[in-house]
């Protein structure tokens, strides 16, 4: 069965369509600028050329027809028609308490997502245009939603509860959800396919370090912790996040700078992290490694302060489970940045982590850092949350 993935934005549609038997992508793309001037599609038949067309269009609604054109496109095309599409599974990024798995979308369900859009403003709205511009377009095929929150919601309450008034979480249910659920899924089990062991049997801690940063606890297959929270702003130094903080800084700055706390939130989400630290270099790690070799001494800050978290919360975990076996870096920054990797790793020299210098160099693939000797397995895995959304889809439809 072929199964299109979609993850959908505000103004942007990201798409995959997955043969859930091969498991291989037909055909990848991305439509951008929805409902704003200049809007395009980038279309990628496996194998083939990117085809780039821009054409106006007003909502989500046409993103998706033009979605459906380009992959029964006789040119372009990968599927003769639209039947040759068995379901749709749509990233959702809040599942709340409610949702602990993937579920079918149908009226109740997506009451329920629009429901939770107060705890995910920005993110669980777009999410329902995308789900109900393919029902519109796409009539009677099935589709299933799969929450970024669903895998951390084996968290015990102790992970889970901030030290606020519980009135918080009995009114407006603030806890810690953690994001990122697809990937720390798919990498934590993946693990456990390379080492040819059940996950059941392993304490991981998987690193998904991208432009959004997060790691989680992983213990006998289900999280136990992970560092993002309510909001994607917590825990890790991200690209343009801050990331952990004393909360009462956010009162010190407001009353500084004359910022409201709506302005106080833009920073904290888009001029902070590595962006902010670097004094404003990049938020991009090849361009803060090519700062910081040239000497540049905030970039240098920036690096060791971001491997300084990432190492902190690994200690943190370790102690969480009780001791761990793999250590698994993902996302862009972690299959790719050599420098980061031997940052943070060189923090676990005390708990007998060593990695081969030569393996290090390698990036983008599945990779065993850790020497033979190394007392906990340290890899690479490259993320695939599009190929876990198809086969959880599969799986619940
Ligand atoms: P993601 O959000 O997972 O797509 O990760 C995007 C981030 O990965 C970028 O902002 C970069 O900081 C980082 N990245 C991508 N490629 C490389 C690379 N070759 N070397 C270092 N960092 C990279």
């Amino acid at each position: 069965m072929n199964i299109l993935v979609i993850n959908c934005g505000s103004s942007s549609l990201k798409y995959q369509l997955i043969d859930s038997e091969s498991e291989n992508v037909l055909a990848k793309g991305l439509v951008e600028r929805i409902g704003i001037e200049g809007s395009c599609i980038t279309h990628t038949p496996a194998g083939r050329d990117k085809v780039v067309k821009t054409q106006p269009m007003q909502d989500h609604n046409e993103a998706v027809k033009l979605v459906i054109e380009a992959l029964i496109d006789p040119e372009h095309g990968v599927i003769k028609s639209l039947s040759e599409i068995g379901a749709v599974g749509h990233r959702v990024v809040h599942g709340g308490e409610k949702f602990k798995t993937a579920v079918k979308i149908d009226d109740s369900v997506i009451k329920d997502i629009e429901d939770l859009s107060s705890l995910a403003p920005l993110h669980n709205p777009a999410n329902l245009i995308g789900i109900r511009a393919c029902a519109e377009n796409m009539p009677g095929v099935p589709q299933a939603a799969v929450f970024d929150t669903a895998f951390h919601q084996t968290m015990p309450k102790k992970a889970y509860m901030y030290g606020l008034p519980y009135e918080y979480y009995e009114k407006y249910k603030v806890r810690r959800y953690g994001f990122h659920g697809t990937s720390h899924d798919y990498v934590s089990s993946r693990v456990g396919e390379i080492l040819g062991k059940d996950r059941k049997d392993l304490k991981i801690i998987v690193c998904h370090l991208g432009n959004g940063a997060s790691i989680s606890a992983v213990k006998n297959g289900e999280c136990v912790d992970t560092s993002m929270g309510l909001t994607p702003l917590e825990g890790l130094i991200m690209g343009t996040r801050s990331g952990d903080l004393d909360p009462a800084i956010l009162d010190f700055i407001c009353e500084k700078e004359g910022l409201s706390s709506h302005e106080m939130n833009t920073v904290l989400n888009k001029k902070s992290g590595v962006l902010g630290l670097s004094g404003g270099v990049s938020s991009d790690f090849r361009d803060l490694s090519a700062a910081a070799n040239d000497g540049n001494e905030l970039a240098k800050t920036a690096l060791e302060t971001y491997c300084y978290r990432v190492a902190k919360y690994i200690g943190s975990y370790t102690m969480a489970m009780q001791g761990v076996d793999v250590i698994a870096f993902t996302a862009g920054i972690g299959e790719n940045a050599a420098d980061v990797r031997e940052g943070v790793c060189g923090y676990l020299k005390y708990m007998g982590v060593e990695i081969d210098a030569d393996a290090n160099k390698k990036r983008g693939e599945e990779i065993t850092l850790s020497t033979a000797d190394s007392k906990v397995k340290v890899m690479v895995v490259p993320t695939n949350e599009e190929l876990s959304i198809a086969r959880q889809t599969l799986a619940i439809l």
